[in-house]
């Protein structure tokens, strides 16, 4: 018999928030009254097909156990590492006694509390007999810029082509660890799990996502994420 393909979830939440400059880390920073975090495991929970969400926490993470999504039966926690990447491959590790190769992993930050249920379920419509998965993505819009480091325009960016990576990223568990050890063994800093695929010459698909899910980098990005769940309805 052939087992089906499970998926499960990951969420690098054992980031510092440098620029974010509040006492509090961003990833439990107030929105609309909810830590940051617990919008962000809502929207991942809301989607019963997810098996299970790991967590992968700062050390010393005094605010997890008060978090209510913490003792939901389907999410459990680990200790992250120095960078995102590192914080990754630890919860990977943590799902090893669990997952097969071939199940899916959705990989989704902390800091993107806007994720709609629709985005989600197209990556998973999308994605679902692709062989090596792929992430939420969303066209660039804007003219871009480079910048002659003293402030000045040096010249303009072609945008053609060009797309904003967001998350959820969705990929095969097996291959996913094994690109992830690689560029940690090679020292080479990846910002989100493609990238890692991308290093293997492999072609993660581009799914078309909301505008919205944003990541939250600074004071007005949360104000911004505080609308756009307001907007959605304020409940998930
Ligand atoms: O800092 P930035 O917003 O780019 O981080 C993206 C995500 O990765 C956040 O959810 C953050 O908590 C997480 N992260 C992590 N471990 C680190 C650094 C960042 O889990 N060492």
């Amino acid at each position: 018999m052939i087992a089906a393909v499970r998926r499960w979830a990951v969420v690098p939440a054992a980031g510092r928030g440098e620029r974010f400059g509040a006492r509090t880390p961003k990833q439990y920073a107030p929105l609309l009254g909810r830590p940051m975090l617990a919008w962000t495991l809502r929207a991942l929970l809301a989607e019963r097909s997810i098996t299970a969400v790991v967590v992968a926490l700062a050390p010393g993470d005094r605010r997890w156990s008060r978090l209510p999504e913490s003792a939901e039966p389907r999410v459990r926690a680990c200790t992250g590492g120095a960078r995102r990447e590192h914080s990754v491959a630890r919860a990977l590790e943590a799902l090893s006694p669990l997952a097969r190769d071939g199940d899916w992993v959705l990989v989704h930050d902390a800091a993107r509390p806007c994720l709609r249920r629709e985005d989600l379920a197209a990556l998973l419509r999308e994605l679902g007999d692709e062989p090596v998965g792929g992430l939420l993505a969303v066209p660039v819009t804007d003219t871009l810029k480079r910048d002659d480091g003293r402030g000045g325009s040096a010249g303009t960016v072609a945008r053609e082509g060009l797309w904003r990576a967001m998350t959820p990223q969705m990929f095969r568990y097996g291959l996913l660890k094994r690109a992830l050890a690689l560029c940690i063994e090679r020292e080479r800093t990846v910002t989100d799990e493609a990238s890692a695929i991308e290093a293997l010459g492999l072609r993660p698909r581009l799914v078309r996502g909301r505008s919205d899910n944003i990541k939250i980098t600074n004071n007005e990005d949360a104000a911004l994420a505080s609308s756009i769940l307001a907007m959605a309805g304020g409940k998930r």
